[in-house]
């Protein structure tokens, strides 16, 4: 099954997540300090990810269901 991926938006992300305070979920406040780019749906949740991210999260589960908003 495809994943979802969306422009970067905190909303997307629950309260108090990394994702919903502006930090890159997929590497984690401690590992990345870049702003998230893009909020993704992933079988493991929603995911907050900078671009080194995306490159990893696509990698890992193929090519993302583009929605623009
Ligand atoms: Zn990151």
């Amino acid at each position: 099954m495809p994943i979802v991926k969306h422009p970067y938006d905190a909303r997307l992300h629950r309260k108090g997540t990394v994702g919903g305070l502006g930090g890159c979920s997929w590497h984690g406040r401690e590992d990345c300090s870049e702003q998230p780019t893009s909020s993704y749906e992933t079988p493991n949740g929603m995911m907050a990810a900078c671009p080194r991210a995306e490159l990893q999260i696509e990698a890992l589960y193929g090519s993302p269901i583009n929605r623009t908003q």
